[in-house]
């Protein structure tokens, strides 16, 4: 029942493009949760809520808190929640990631909205991951367009690029998290918190 769901889901995306994760990146980071025992989530950019459905399947004792500005990608995410019967463990906030307030601590932050918006993410959300947590980044190859050496034409796509390259000597650089790059997906960054 649930697969014909998660399908359906898939199918929409495709249709309408919506960028939800490719198929190795979730299956990673469902294994990931697995393996982690992670419990509690805060996802950055829910769209139609696939990700945060995938992992709040893994156990009922998951808890995610995903946020979504588009208010159509928004209602999407509501109606697919419902109709998993995930409401009790998924919550979803309709606003900008930028003015989402919260005290509560993490031991997963699955970081998947603007990708220009990368850092500020991670800065305004690190404190809330626990010691040993993990942010995980996704689209850090932006459809192989971050590796490619010949300069890119369109202006708005190279600036696009430079700011994913500027986030990825950031992770790099910071000496509070432990990260390492998987070519999975369209680009995974792992970072965990020492
Ligand atoms: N995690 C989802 C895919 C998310 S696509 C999945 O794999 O199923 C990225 C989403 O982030 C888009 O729907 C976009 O509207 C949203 N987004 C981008 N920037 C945002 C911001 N600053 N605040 C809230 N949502 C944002
Ligand atoms: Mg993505």
């Amino acid at each position: 029942m649930v697969r014909i769901l998660i399908e359906e889901m898939e199918a929409y995306a495709k249709e309408n493009n919506v960028p939800i994760m490719l198929s190795d990146g979730i299956s990673f980071l469902e294994n990931y949760i697995r393996e982690h025992h992670v419990k509690k989530i805060l996802e950055l950019g829910t769209a139609i809520g696939y990700s945060a459905i995938r992992m709040a399947l893994i156990s009922k004792d998951i808890q995610v808190i995903t946020i979504e500005r588009d208010n159509e990608r928004y209602q999407k995410a509501i109606e697919n929640i419902k109709k998993t019967n995930l409401e009790n463990q998924i919550c979803v906030f309709n606003q900008d990631i930028m003015d989402f307030e919260t005290k509560e601590e993490f031991d997963l932050i699955f970081i998947d909205a603007a990708k220009s918006q990368y850092i500020k993410f991670f800065e305004k959300f690190s404190p809330n991951l626990v010691k040993g947590g993990t942010i995980i980044s996704d689209n850090l190859n932006f459809h192989g367009y971050t590796k490619q050496e010949t300069r890119i034409e369109s202006k708005n796509l190279r600036q696009m690029v430079g700011k994913i390259r500027n986030y990825i000597e950031f992770l790099k650089e910071n000496k509070k998290f432990e990260t390492i790059f998987l070519e999975l997906g369209d680009g995974i960054g792992i970072s965990v918190k020492l």
